[in-house]
Formats: C-alpha cells, structure tokens, sequence
C-alpha cells in the first residue's frame, strides 16, 4: 500500500468504493486523513465500513469541513452521482481529483526521482504496460504495475528510487489527475473512444495530450493524425525529450522516429534495435507499436539491448488477446475475447487464414461490414448470441457459416470443422466483434469459458 500522507489531520470526502475508491480510502487513512466516504452500491458501503471506513450519504454531509473531494475514476460521469458529488464541491469551493493525482502528489514528497511509467492511448495500453513491466522484470529491476490494469495505484508498493512504477491510464484517470508528471509519458495512438464521456474528440485528445506534456520524456506513436500533431507540440517544447514511434503502412514514408518494418524495430538512424518477427505474443503490426514503444521506454530507462530482447522474447501475452490456447493436431485454438467491435477483430483476422472464426454476442454500431475486406481469409463462420441474424446476413453469399446460438455448440462444431477442412495450418479463432453481455458476464468470462471448453476437447 502507498499511504497519502499530504491530506494527514484534514477531512475528506470520496465517492465510489469499488476496488481502487476502497484502495484510496485506506490509504488515505493509513496516511492520517480523515475519510467520509460513500457509494451508491451498498456492498462497496458495507465492505469500507467493514475495514473501518466512515461511511455516510455525502448529500446530507457538512461539506465546509472536507478539504477534497476524490473521485473513483470508475464512476461513470453519465451517472448522477458524479453530478451531484461534483456540484457539492463545487459549491464548498474544494478540489476534485483522483488516486492517481493522490499518487502523484506523493511521489513529489517522498521520492521524486523515482521512475514513473504511466501509458495511455486508445488501443494497446494494457499490452504495453503489462510488455513493459515484463521486461524490466526480466532484468531484475523493481517493479510495480497497476493502475487501470489489475492492481489499484495507491494498493501498489509506494514510489521509491530503485523502483518503477509503471501504470496504466484512461483518459477518466487523467482527467481527474492535474499535476501528472511522470519520468515517462506514453501516448500509443489516438481514434474516436468513449466520446460519451468527454464530449468532443478534441476534448479527448487534449487529456492525453496533457500527461505528454507534463512528462520529463515521451515516447509517442504517430501513426495517427490526433497523435501526430501532440509529439509535434511536445518536440517543439524544447529538448530531445521525445521519441516518436512509427509502424509504416507505407515503405516511401519516412519520419524522425524508431520504426517498425517486418517485426525489426530500428532507431531513427536505422540501427536495429530489436527483432519481435518471430514472437508468437507480439503477432500483428498493432503488437510492433507496442512492442517499438515498450522498447523505448526500456532504453529510457537505460537498459541494454540484450536484456530488452529476452524481456520481448519471453513476454507470455496477455489472456483474452490472441491468446494461443491449444494445438490440437494440426489446429491452432486461439482465445481472442477481448475483440468486442470490428475494429479489433480486424487485428486477428489478418494475423491468420484459414480461419474457422467464432463471432456474435451483443453487437456494436456497423456490425461486422468492415471486415468484409478479410472474408478471403476465412473458412467458416460459427455465429453465437444476439447478432446472429445480423451477422448471417453480412455473411450470405461470401463465407459459409453455421447458427450455433452457444459457445460450446460453436467450438464443437469448429473443432471438427477445422480438423475436417485438409488445410494445414487451420485456426480456430474466437474473435467475437461483440460485447458479451447477451450471454456472459464480461469479456473475461466468455475467454474463460472458450478456454476450458478447448482444454476439454478429447
Ligand atoms: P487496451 O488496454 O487499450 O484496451 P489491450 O492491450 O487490452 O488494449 O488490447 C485490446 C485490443 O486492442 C487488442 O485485442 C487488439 O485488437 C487491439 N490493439 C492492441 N494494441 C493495439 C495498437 N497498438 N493499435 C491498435 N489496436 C491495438
């Protein structure tokens, strides 16, 4: 745990106690504040209270008394209590932020030099973060990981010099964190994400811009337009405290930055750096961004070339995304769950062929239109859940398919069909293009699910 200390003898106020609001609580009191908290889910009430937390309906609280408000960043702000919890302090004249400005703050007072990784974007930031970690780990160093991955920040061992912290961001996080500074701030890609929240996509890319700028060193991709122009604004900051991180689509495009062309990572002067070809866990050119950018930060962080190539070579991937589940024969089963829109389907599919793919659920916007380009690739289709008739009739005419309304149905039916199909090389690929919650719990459970219903193939 990271006790916060810099709110030691005043009150506080925090609304939402789900697993890093709980984390926050304790450690603020573990650091001497006094902790009002509340929740609308009254198991997050009941837990806090169990482990000594005030508890009480901040509506009816003296505000005058709390010097912050913290906000879970969980606490989705189409809900009304962030509205509410907002205008209180608003009125009481007080601060609102999160854990992990909590967490910044801290880091300031106690070691300031301590490394601090913090990885935003899009698309990739738990793969970058988790490769990332994996890779200092691999070379001994101290390591913390957390954030919106796993562990909450302030659960995390607190900031020291010989430790690195290296954590995962939302763009919720930021927002509510305004002094982040991190030793190393990256920015992945930036495309139109949960514009639900934060209005506009201008507003979005200005969070992310903000952890850039307040970073010692950056590492940024700039294989989009949005993240482009924010590691153009940070180089004209000043000093060579930037990388740029580029995956060319286009060999004539050339740009000031480490690259990636065939899985070999290159510096900007075209020295290789490191070799992610033959890494089954880094399959795709979404995998060489993230693999390039966890490169650079390891060199950021002063470690050697070898050390960075057996931290990649040993990265086991992360569950639920292209994770290679089982080689049954001659096929591959592969457990691509977390794909719950077209856009990351598109990643797996055009990592295979001879695809026999399983896909349906609760389907988003736009279907599964997009990747007719892909269709080539595949086999046969299996269609589970709510998107079935939708799905079929993108289908008819193109790629065989069968209704199997169930996962365990489909993957009986596309183990024997890629067993059957003579190819030599068959994958079975659940890649769902769909949320889950038609059938399942979450993305987790339907990976889960599809995990053991392989492992029990005969
Ligand atoms: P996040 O934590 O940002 O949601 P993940 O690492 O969990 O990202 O990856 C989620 C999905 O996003 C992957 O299954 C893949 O389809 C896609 N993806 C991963 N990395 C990238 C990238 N660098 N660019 C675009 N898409 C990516």
């Amino acid at each position: 745990m990271t006790p916060i200390t810099t709110f030691a003898g005043r009150a506080v106020a925090l609304f939402g106690l789900g697993a890093s609001g709980l984390a926050t609580a304790l450690a603020l009191k573990a650091g001497g504040a006094q902790v009002v908290a509340w929740d609308d889910n009254a198991d997050g009430v009941a837990k806090a209270a169990g482990q000594g937390i005030e508890t009480a309906d901040l509506r009816g609280a003296d505000w005058s008394g709390f010097s912050a408000l913290i906000l879970s960043p969980g606490v989705p702000l189409t809900h009304p209590a962030p509205h509410w919890t907002v205008a209180l302090a608003k009125a009481a004249g007080i601060e609102v932020v999160g854990d992990i400005e909590l967490f910044c703050r801290e880091r300031r007072a106690l070691a300031p030099g301590a490394p601090f990784v913090a990885i935003t974007g899009t698309n990739g930031k738990s793969t970058t973060t988790a490769l990332i970690a994996h890779i200092l780990r691999t070379a001994g160093r101290d390591v913390q990981m957390g954030g919106n991955i796993g562990t909450a920040i302030l659960s995390l061992e607190p900031p020291a010099t010989n430790r690195i912290h290296v954590v995962e961001l939302s763009s919720f996080q930021i927002d509510l964190t305004p002094s982040l500074d991190p030793s190393v701030g990256v920015l992945l890609n930036i495309t139109p994400d949960h514009l639900d929240r934060h209005g506009t996509f201008a507003q979005y890319a200005a969070i992310k811009e903000r952890l850039i700028q307040g970073s010692d060193q950056a590492v940024v991709g700039i294989d989009d337009g949005p993240s482009r122009a924010i590691a153009d604004g940070f180089a004209e900051g000043g000093a060579d405290r930037s990388t740029r991180i580029h995956v060319p689509r286009d060999a004539a495009l050339t740009a000031d930055a480490v690259t990636v062309r065939d899985g070999i990572v290159s510096d900007r002067d075209g020295a290789p750096l490191a070799d992610v070809s033959a890494i089954r866990s880094l399959r795709g050119a979404h995998n060489w961004q993230n693999a390039a950018v966890a490169v650079a930060v390891a060199r950021a962080l002063g470690l050697a070339a070898d050390a960075i190539q057996a931290g990649l070579a040993s990265f086991p991937g992360l569950p639920h995304r292209m994770e290679e589940v089982r080689v049954r024969g001659p096929v591959l089963f592969v457990n691509d769950s977390k794909a719950t829109n077209a856009d990351s389907t598109e990643k797996a599919l055009t990592a295979f062929r001879d695809i026999h793919w399983i896909l349906g659920g609760k389907a988003k916007d736009g279907g599964i239109f997009p990747l007719v380009p892909y269709f080539e690739r595949i086999a046969h289709a299996y269609l589970i859940g709510a998107a079935s008739d939708a799905f079929a009739a993108t289908l008819e005419g193109a790629v065989p398919y069968t209704r199997c309304e169930t996962l365990d149905v489909a993957v009986k039916a596309a183990a024997e069909g890629a067993a059957a199909s003579g190819a030599p090389e068959p994958v079975v690929l659940l890649s769902p293009a769909c949320a889950s919650y038609d059938q399942f719990r979450s993305f987790e459970q339907r990976g889960d699910v599809f995990r053991e219903l392989v492992r029990a193939l005969p």
